[in-house]
């Protein structure tokens, strides 16, 4: 018997039948005692283009179910280590993205009161801001590494400052990152000027272009930049169209020529060791994932944050 949460076995009860929370862990309102603790943002009305996020951490955790406690690839037993429970969904208002920004970042401070890792299913990119606020209220500024096919520094988008598309720049206005320990890896596509990326590489912005990263391993890039971040709090913020929409169709603004499956899975293993103070994975559109492939990927790299995150111990 273990003293920590374990995830309900299928053995136990068939994966198909149970409880719909992230890998059947058991559900907790106390979060004393937690070491990590998984929450849905159903939130879709940041986005521009294609909506249907909201509806994102439900596909998740049911996708999760199938997901064992092992990882046989790294060793990793994050349910010997880490006390793990998903506490459920934020109350967001889905008639007020402002208002909606507010609650989560006044869920995550009463959260952030506790010792724990938040890991946070989107939800469209917009959550992202208020997490970082209430992270940075805690921990200072942060080194960042986000995942995405795009930087997401735009300063307005219709006049609105927050949205999915503008969540870096406000982060780097307000100081709640450390700009130069800010990576954005998998970027690519069309943009609206040649130069949409170079105010950012000013403010010190590490970006790392898809066609730069396409046919090679990203261990040795995942090990570069956990270097450079040494032990400074870090927040991970995964957007599911970083990779090609051959392996994640199910997202709001998908773009050709991204990263591969195994791409991510050597990016997120590479950080073991790093100081992670949370963590999301963002952009997951079940309407657009008719194979429930898109929703599959994101459990998956979900589980292998967990498997990175301090205090995880390898068999
Ligand atoms: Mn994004
Ligand atoms: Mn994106």
């Amino acid at each position: 018997m273990s003293d920590f949460n374990q995830p309900l076995g299928g053995n136990e009860l068939a994966r198909f039948s149970g409880p719909n929370t992230f890998m059947r862990l058991p559900s907790a309102s106390d979060l004393t005692g937690l070491d990590v603790a998984f929450l849905g943002i159903p939130l879709d009305i940041g986005t521009s283009w294609r909506s249907g996020t909201r509806f994102g951490p439900k596909q998740i955790r049911a996708e999760s179910a199938m997901i064992r406690p092992y990882n046989l690839q790294t060793g990793a037993a994050p349910f010997d280590s880490l006390n793990c429970a998903d506490i459920g969904d934020l109350a967001i208002n889905t008639f007020s993205l402002s208002d909606s920004l507010r609650v989560i970042s006044e869920s995550y401070d009463r959260i952030l009161k506790y010792p724990l890792i938040p890991v946070a299913m989107g939800g469209d990119h917009s959550i992202t801001l208020p997490i970082l606020r209430s992270i940075a209220r805690k921990y200072g500024p942060v080194a960042l590494v986000h995942v995405d096919a795009h930087a997401d520094v735009n300063d307005e988008m219709f006049g609105e400052r927050e949205a999915h598309g503008t969540v870096f720049r406000r982060a780097y206005e307000e100081g709640l990152i450390l700009p130069d320990k800010t990576y954005q890896i998998g970027l690519r596509g069309t943009g609206y000027a040649a130069t949409d990326f170079t105010e950012a590489q000013e403010w010190g912005f590490q970006m790392f272009l898809a066609p730069d990263l396409w046919h090679k391993s990203l261990s040795g890039l995942g090990a570069e930049i956990r270097r450079d971040i040494g032990d400074r709090p870090v927040y991970v913020t995964y957007d599911i169209d970083s990779l090609d929409p051959a392996y994640a169709p199910g997202t709001g603004t998908p773009e050709i020529g991204g990263l591969t499956t195994p791409q991510a899975l050597e990016l997120i293993r590479a950080l073991r060791g790093a100081n992670i103070v949370g963590c999301d994975l963002v952009e997951v559109s079940p309407p657009y994932d008719t194979t429930g492939n898109t929703a599959l990927t994101a459990a998956n790299l979900i589980y292998e944050l967990l498997c990175v995150l301090p205090g995880v111990k390898q068999k």
